[in-house]
């Protein structure tokens, strides 16, 4: 037996590509801060230079997110293109989400989680099927929650549109074989991710339901969106 110094909240040290960055941004300030429940979706525009914060209110929740261009829907996030830009795998601050027609959409400009995956996907009815049990077929589902946004929104998108998409918060590490593994969540309560946008952008959340690995800690949690507008952030 061995006597073991804690293990602190947040190691860094295990996260050697996390840049731990906190926003000056004035909460008061936000000209939009709403919660969205545990396991629903959520749809916005957020304009060129507004920045978007999204706050893990409880911990290790997953925010599964896509973007458009408001221009054109055409064009949409990349996870492939976001990945080869920047040579690295995670998503902090620094990382700028690239378009399917190599753009910045956004550029993460704080981060005090320090990882966001966007390898893992989004979970479906499909998914749970394989994944877990025939009897989870009927559970609710982010793909289920993207499509639903999608049609109250009458914006003519459907299940073709929805990309390879960002998983806000959660912690997807990559084995030195290459294998993907869904780990438990290394975010906590109050930990946030913000951006700012660089286009007209389509937000498009689903705040993950899945009850059946530990992504969210089984554990679907609300979340807070907030927006400022251009002029009360420094740097755009
Ligand atoms: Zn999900």
């Amino acid at each position: 037996m061995t006597t073991a110094t804690p293990t602190p909240v947040l190691p860094t040290a295990n996260l050697p590509t996390a840049k731990m960055v906190e926003s000056s941004l004035d909460p008061t300030a936000a000209v939009l801060d709403e919660i969205v429940p545990a396991g629903e979706p959520w749809m916005g525009v957020v304009r060129k230079g507004q920045h978007l914060r999204i706050v893990d209110l409880e911990g290790n929740q997953a925010v599964d997110t896509l973007f458009y261009s408001a221009a054109t829907m055409e064009e949409r996030y990349s996870a492939s293109d976001t990945v080869r830009a920047q040579g690295n795998l995670y998503l902090t601050t620094g990382t700028r989400l690239l378009s399917n027609e190599g753009n910045a959409m956004l550029q993460i400009v704080a981060d005090t989680c320090g990882r966001h995956d966007t390898l893992g996907g989004a979970c479906s009815a499909e998914s749970n099927t394989v994944r877990y049990a025939l009897e989870k077929r009927h559970m609710h589902s982010c793909r289920d929650n993207f499509l639903l946004a999608l049609a109250r929104a009458d914006c003519g998108l459907g299940k073709r549109d929805l990309s390879s998409n960002i998983n806000f918060f959660m912690n997807v590490p990559v084995t030195p074989g290459g294998q993907l593994t869904f780990a438990d969540g290394i975010s906590a309560a109050g930990r946030y991710v913000e951006m700012r946008a660089e286009m007209d952008v389509i937000v498009l959340i689903s705040n993950c339901p899945q009850l059946n690995n530990p992504c969210n800690a089984y554990n679907p949690t609300p979340v807070r969106l907030m927006v400022w507008d251009a002029a009360g952030a420094p740097g755009s």
